[in-house]
């Protein structure tokens, strides 16, 4: 009879150990860094495009965008206001990792901005896998998704700082138990700062900015 020995040792995997090196980098250029997942469409781009305008004058905000094609959503945070937008193509990749994002920080001067806000693809499995060097990891669920998300991708659920619950004006419209929403949170990932707000009509958008302006403020 065989017997697997768990291996505690921590073996770091080469993503990891890049994703430190992303880490140095960002913290010697005194930056606060988010990495932003969710699924498609549950506003990820909308929330950076409602965020910049709210920071103006307060952070230097440059940002990364990674999507599997085009520049739609780099074009967006430019416009928005963002000092830099960085496109990252995965060319088929479901997520970024730490070399994609080593690759992008080498385009920016980061010692000229405040906060790093790196935009992942849309997917709510993988992304969550692989680190980035990031400080926070920031999710985007939405309203028209469905309140069984967090039973339902526990991984990602469980992992992330932030929880951003979004279209939240959309809830008198769809059949969302935001209790029991909240119960599958509760068990996976009691401490996550939470935050309810619309892109679409600016509630709740004010809690959300103020976070990331403390939080650059200790960087
Ligand atoms: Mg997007
Ligand atoms: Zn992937």
């Amino acid at each position: 009879m065989t017997q697997n020995i768990p291996v505690v040792e921590n073996i770091m995997n080469a993503n990891d150990r890049l994703a430190q090196t992303n880490r140095a980098r960002i913290d010697a250029a005194g930056v606060f860094s988010i990495n932003i997942l969710a699924s498609p469409g549950a506003g990820k781009t909308s929330l950076i495009e409602k965020t910049l305008p709210l920071l103006k004058g307060r952070l230097r905000v440059a940002a990364i965008d990674g999507d599997i094609a085009t520049s739609i959503d780099s074009d967006r945070a430019a416009a928005a206001g963002a000092g830099a937008a960085v496109q990252i193509n995965t060319g088929g990749d479901c997520h970024l990792d730490a070399v994609m994002l080593h690759g992008a920080l080498e385009k920016l001067d980061l010692t000229q901005f405040d906060l790093l806000i790196v935009e992942n693809v849309g997917n709510l499995i993988c992304p969550a896998n692989f680190k980035l060097g990031t400080h926070k990891t920031v999710l985007v669920a939405s309203i028209p998704e469905g309140d069984d998300k967090p039973y339902k991708y526990p991984g990602t659920y469980r992992g992330v700082d932030a929880l951003v619950i979004n279209k939240i004006d959309l809830l008198p419209y769809v059949d969302f138990r935001m209790d029991y929403f909240k119960q599958g949170i509760q068990v996976l990932n009691p401490d996550v700062t939470t935050f309810s707000l619309s892109c679409r009509t600016g509630e709740g958008l004010d809690a959300w900015v103020e976070w990331l302006v403390e939080n650059a403020k200790k960087a």
